[in-house]
């Protein structure tokens, strides 16, 4: 079973190898990880030090449900709106063709 976790704690700046800061959560669900090395000012509304961070969506809940389609496992995602829904993990987004890839099963949970 492939289980990949990309775990971004105790990861490096990539700008000036510092380690990065606690991982935080905007009110609309979003990730974002400062370098340890940067600060917020906000008097002069300016990233002072180092200005690298890096955004993440949280990785979606791998559920212990096979896709009905294709057997794969199901995994469990919330939309900005809060409502859930269930996909197949190998469902994916192609922004260069703007169409959906691997499989498209997909089941709203009430
Ligand atoms: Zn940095
Ligand atoms: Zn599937």
């Amino acid at each position: 079973m492939k289980n990949v976790i990309h775990s971004i704690d105790n990861q490096a700046c990539p700008k000036c190898n510092a380690t990065l800061g606690p991982v935080e959560t905007t009110p609309i669900g979003r990730q974002i990880q400062r370098c340890s090395n940067g600060s917020w000012d906000r008097t002069t509304r300016q990233v002072n030090g180092c200005t690298y961070a890096r955004w993440s969506y949280p990785q979606p809940e791998k559920l212990d449900e096979e896709c009905p389609k294709c057997g794969e496992p199901l995994v469990l995602v919330s939309t900005r709106k809060g409502s859930k829904l269930k996909r197949c993990s190998t469902a994916g987004w192609d922004r260069a063709t703007k169409t959906v890839t691997g499989c498209d099963y997909v089941e709203w949970v009430k």
